[in-house]
This record gives C-alpha cells, sequence and structure tokens, in this order.
C-alpha cells in the first residue's frame, strides 16, 4: 500500500491523502487549504497528482477543509465517485455552492476595483463546478459497502458533524482506517464517536492533539456573558460555522431560557442564509443526533431568521439589546463582518468565539487580544469584550483521541499523525507512542510511504 499525503500533513486544512493499493487509487477527502496566506495559494498550485488518474474519492465530512476542492479535482478531470453518507452530500451541496457563491462574488469584486494581481480575476470554482462534482455523489448508507475493484469502503459515524464518518478501505484481508475529524463525547448536537476495533494502516486527525477541553461549563459561562452584557445595554455576537455550530449555539440558548438563565424573550437573531438551510437539514436528519426529537422541534421557537442582506444592515445599526448568531465563525468574511465593524468599537458589547480559530483568521487575532482589526480595507478598533469559549469545540479532545484509538484490540502497523498545527501533531505522535507503544509518525506535506 502506498501513501501520499498532499494536505492536512503540516496543518489542519486540505486534507488530501492518497491510497495506491490494489491496483486502485482512492483520495481519502479534497479539501481546501485554509488560513494563512502561504496555504491558501497551495489552493491554486497543482495537487501532486493527476486527479484523472483517481479511481475513486471518499469524504469524511461536509467541512471545506475536507470538501471544497472536489469541485477543482472534477474541473482538472476526475470523473469517479465520491463516496460519503447521505447526510454529509446534503450538507455538501449548502457548502460548496455557498463556498462557489463566494468565490464568484471575490472575483467579480477584484475585476470590479482592479485589485487582482492576474489580469482578470477568475474564481477558483463556479456554482456550475460545484453542481458537477455534487452529481459525482454517490451516499452510502450506515454498514452499506461500496465495492471500488477489489477494495471496500465503509462508513461509521463518529461524532462531530452531521455525517461526519470514519472511513474504513479493505483489500486481501487488511484494513486502513481513516478517522476523519473526530467528535466528542459530550457533543451537544452528535452521538460519541463509534468505536472502530481492526486497522493495519491508521490515518488519525490530532486538531487537539496537544490540549484538552476546558473543564468549565461553556453554556454556563455563556449564560453569564449573555446576563451581563444586556445589562450594560450591549448585544453579544457569536460569529459561528453555519453548519454545526450555529445549531448547537441555538439549542443552547433555547435551554438557556428555558432554564431562566436569560430572559425569555431577549431577542435572538440568526443572520445567515447558509445556518437557516443548515438549521433545516439537522431537523431533517435528526435521528442523527442525540437531541430529543421534542427539542429539535422547538429549535427555532422565537428566533428571527435574517435572510435578506437590507435585514442584516438594519440589524446591525439596531441599538437594542439581543444576540446575534452570524457566519463565518472565524470572521473571515460573511455578513458577522458588517456586525462586527457595528459592535467591536463599542465596550457595552460582547463577542463570543465559539469554535477553533484558524492561525491567520481575523477570529485567531481578535481572541488573541488585538486592539484592531482591518475589515473591508478600514481598520477598526476593538473596545468590545472578547471572549473564546472552546467548551463548545466539535473535536475530540487529546484524551478522547486517545480513548478512540484505545478501542483498537492490537496495534496497526503504522499509523499516521494527520490534521493538526505541528506542535498539537507530534504531541499526539509522542503519546501514542509512548502509551500505546505503537509505530507512529507525522508525515510531511507531500510525504510518501510504502507501507
Ligand atoms: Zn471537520
Amino acid at each position: 500500500m502506498q501513501l501520499d499525503f498532499h494536505g492536512a500533513a503540516d496543518c489542519v486544512t486540505g486534507s488530501r491523502h492518497l491510497v495506491t493499493w490494489g491496483g486502485q487509487r482512492v483520495l481519502l477527502d479534497c479539501g481546501l487549504f485554509q488560513g494563512f496566506k502561504v496555504l491558501r495559494e497551495r489552493n491554486w498550485a497543482s495537487p501532486g497528482f493527476d486527479p484523472r488518474e483517481v479511481d475513486a474519492v471518499v469524504l469524511s465530512h461536509a467541512h471545506l477543509d475536507h470538501s471544497g476542492w472536489l469541485p477543482v479535482l472534477v474541473k482538472q478531470g476526475y470523473r469517479g465517485p465520491i463516496y460519503c453518507s447521505p447526510a454529509t452530500r446534503d450538507l455538501a451541496e449548502v457548502l460548496l455552492l455557498d463556498a462557489a457563491h463566494l468565490q464568484e462574488e471575490d472575483a467579480r469584486r477584484a475585476n470590479r476595483y482592479g485589485y487582482s494581481h492576474h489580469a482578470k480575476a477568475l474564481p477558483m470554482f463556479t456554482r456550475a463546478d460545484a453542481k458537477k462534482a455534487l452529481a459525482c455523489f454517490k451516499p452510502l448508507r450506515e454498514g452499506q459497502a461500496a465495492r471500488i475493484d477489489g477494495l471496500s469502503v465503509t462508513l461509521t459515524p463518529v461524532g462531530h458533524l452531521l455525517g461526519a464518518c470514519a472511513v474504513t478501505l479493505a483489500h486481501a484481508g487488511e484494513r486502513l482506517v481513516y478517522s476523519g475529524d473526530l467528535g466528542r463525547n459530550s457533543d451537544l448536537l452528535m452521538p460519541a464517536p463509534q468505536a472502530l476495533t481492526e486497522a493495519d494502516v491508521l490515518l488519525v486527525e490530532s486538531t487537539y492533539g496537544n490540549r484538552l477541553h476546558p473543564a468549565e461549563d461553556a453554556a454556563a459561562r455563556l449564560g453569564q456573558i449573555v446576563r451581563d452584557t444586556i445589562h450594560r445595554g450591549g448585544s453579544v455576537l457569536l460569529p459561528a460555522f453555519a453548519v454545526g455550530r450555529a445549531q448547537a449555539l441555538l439549542l443552547v440558548l433555547q435551554r438557556l431560557k428555558a432554564a431562566g438563565e436569560i430572559p425569555p424573550h431577549l431577542p435572538i437573531y440568526l443572520d445567515s442564509p447558509m445556518a437557516i438551510e443548515a438549521t433545516d437539514l439537522y431537523r431533517r436528519h435528526r435521528r442523527l443526533l442525540r437531541v430529543p426529537g421534542r427539542e429539535m422541534a422547538r429549535l427555532c421557537d422565537g428566533v428571527r431568521m435574517v435572510t435578506t442582506g437590507a435585514q442584516s444592515q438594519r440589524l446591525a445599526a439596531s441599538r437594542m439589546p439581543s444576540v446575534i448568531i452570524s457566519a463565518s465563525g472565524m470572521a473571515t468574511g460573511g455578513r458577522v463582518l458588517h456586525h462586527l465593524k457595528a459592535m467591536a468599537p463599542d465596550p457595552r458589547h460582547h463577542v463570543v468565539f465559539a469554535g477553533f480559530q484558524v492561525g491567520g483568521s481575523r477570529g485567531a487575532l481578535l481572541v488573541a487580544g488585538a486592539r484592531e482589526v482591518k475589515i473591508h480595507g478600514e481598520w477598526v478598533p476593538v473596545h468590545a469584550a472578547v471572549t473564546h469559549l472552546e467548551g463548545f469545540s466539535g473535536h475530540a479532545d487529546q484524551r478522547e483521541l486517545l480513548a478512540w484509538l484505545g478501542h483498537f484490540r492490537r496495534p496497526p502497523r503504522q499509523t499516521f499523525v494527520v490534521h493538526g498545527e505541528p506542535d498539537a501533531s507530534d504531541a499526539l505522535r509522542q503519546l501514542i507512542a509512548k502509551e500505546l507503544g505503537w509505530p507512529v509518525r507525522v508525515p510531511p506535506q507531500g510525504g510518501r510511504f510504502i507501507v
């Protein structure tokens, strides 16, 4: 078996692991590089393999750092199937079409204002490209196996995000397991990751490979922040990933209201068309969640859905204390930016980041204590309080990663630690070697291994 690591090998984005086995080439995930510019530039470079020579793609979950390069792969000639769970297919449709729309908008803006370095700015991919990629999707039900010639593919739910799965490839009595992104045992929406017990070769993520989630009760802390902020006449801004995190925050806010922890009539706004669409998908696939059906049915009770841009602008100008959930989650784009621009200079407000902030993003700067940030080309002073609530993370922490690995009945012949910042990956590598005694390594970007 040959493994080529073309992404998420020295960072947490751009997951692309190419497996050549049994005469087949299978690409595990096909993600976008995000964050620092030097990483984002890789999206425009050659992927390091010929997309026309890939036989199949298996997608672990819909997050763009795992799925967002699929339209380019298809544009560059890939014509095979893209296997994933049914819920991943539905979420990927929302995420890829939105990403394409943003690319088209950026290119249009760059051409209009002439700030592109190229003669004519082109989107990395268009909505038409995204639709072509979506037409290649082949949803696999839980427990169902797909055949890629002599290889079989099965998916196992691992929490983290609606539809997220670990991937098992099997051939000639051997197994390769790829964890995808592992969720938490106590996630608000998703059940705990299911255990896998057999692997000859293992790829495991390491986003939180060097950290433990804080023991604090994130919901109680959010309740306290909301109470304090509205008491001084301010509003709470929750930049949130439209898919997954926005729904978890709605659930927490509804529970805080029901428990009398925050005022029952406090206005809550969901200002993201994608989050509104994703909320519908979470409700449609509610049997995959751990939340009781009656609670999911009431998830949006009293929540004001902000659909148009004009409504969103009016909300940004409003002085009424409220809670606003808006995307993007790392404040890298989207409607959250005009809320941030309006709220950051006022010390009455509170900005609460409830997710992982990748290095180089505006969110990472803010949680690190930046006193000003650049938004739409303008420097905006930051006087509002800024909090990073890591308790809402959708990733297993170091202890949970190790617990999941502990289910394997025998040591894999080789374990590769992927999808982490270098210090996180290396910390998990050391722990696996010390606690489990397994052969383990962190592959470099572009690294090739025969195992
Ligand atoms: Zn993910």
